[in-house]
């Protein structure tokens, strides 16, 4: 496929651009990730949470397309923390989705109030060794929580999916991530628009002849990350993939780093439960 891939740290390959799904349940969804599909997308992140996890499935199954070229993700949710639940959790995702294998199998968040998450991490361990699933990783991770994984379990997650946009961008757990060898996925890669009428952002769109979407998707293929965008509308999903036909500057990357409010829009992983 014209997607780029990246190399995870324990070598499977995933998009580099994918389709985020949250919020896309019900009558719509299954046409919604079927159009996806046809129109190129080639990774799908859902979540237990996100209730649609038979949907992407199903479009998985009737799309027609070969196992391993489509990278499904989905996620295990706060109430199923701790060793046995995660377990559970993780039998539960895989019977919606009604796949044999799980490419990527992600903690949703730490809960750092529950104090679960190592024990969480280690069930995503066996089921990496039972083969039930390919890679393992985290989302809304701060540093501590990495490090406390790390320390405790000797594996490093292979992803960390994490709120991430221009005016959000996550310097310092890019170059820890950078330094462990941790893909970063952005969640919000658009900032769910927040940053669409940013003035430098609006001026690189006109320069290059892009939209202001396509601009920070391409930022984000520049710094590294994965990312997986939504939108429900054909149009700019088609939009939001065609990115890989042009590129920033290194001085254009810097006036978007330039923008960076450490503005989250989330919640804060630390407070979640
Ligand atoms: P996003 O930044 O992808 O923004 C989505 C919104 O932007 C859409 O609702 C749409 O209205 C608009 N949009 C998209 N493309 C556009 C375009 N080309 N032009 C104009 N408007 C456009 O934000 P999101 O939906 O919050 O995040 C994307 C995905 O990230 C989710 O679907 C989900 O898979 C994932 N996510 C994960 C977590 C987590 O805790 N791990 C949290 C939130 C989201």
């Amino acid at each position: 496929s014209a997607i780029p891939a990246i190399v995870l740290g324990d070598g499977q390959i995933m998009p580099k651009l994918g389709f985020g799904v949250y919020k896309i349940a019900g009558d719509e969804a299954a046409g919604t990730i079927s159009t996806a599909l046809e129109l190129g997308y080639r990774s799908l992140d859902t979540a237990s949470f996100y209730g649609n996890e038979e949907e992407v499935g199903r479009a998985v199954r009737e799309s027609g397309l070969p196992r391993d070229e489509v990278f499904v993700t989905t996620k295990l949710w706060n109430a199923d923390h701790g060793y046995d639940a995660a377990m559970r959790a993780f039998d539960a995702s895989a019977k919606r989705l009604g796949l044999d294998t799980i490419d990527l199998y992600l903690i949703h968040w730490p809960l750092p109030s529950a104090d679960l998450y190592v024990d969480t991490f280690r069930a995503l361990q066996a089921l990496k060794r039972q083969g039930r699933v390919v890679s393992i990783g985290v989302s809304n991770f701060t540093r501590a929580h990495l490090e406390r994984v790390i320390g405790e379990t000797g594996e490093v997650p292979a992803v960390n999916q994490v709120e991430l946009h221009p005016y959000y961008a996550q310097s310092e757990l890019r170059a820890f991530h950078a330094a462990h060898g941790i893909v970063t996925e952005a969640w919000s890669p658009l900032g769910r628009g927040a940053e669409f009428n940013d003035s430098v952002i609006i001026a690189l769109a006109d320069k290059l002849g892009r939209t202001p979407a396509q601009i920070i998707l391409r930022w984000h293929m520049q710094l590294g990350n994965v990312a997986i965008p939504k939108s429900m509308t054909p149009a700019r999903m088609a939009e939001n993939l065609a990115v890989f036909d042009f590129e920033l500057t290194g001085r254009e990357m810097t006036q978007i780093a330039g923008i960076d409010k450490n503005a989250r829009q989330g919640a804060d992983p630390d407070l979640m439960d």
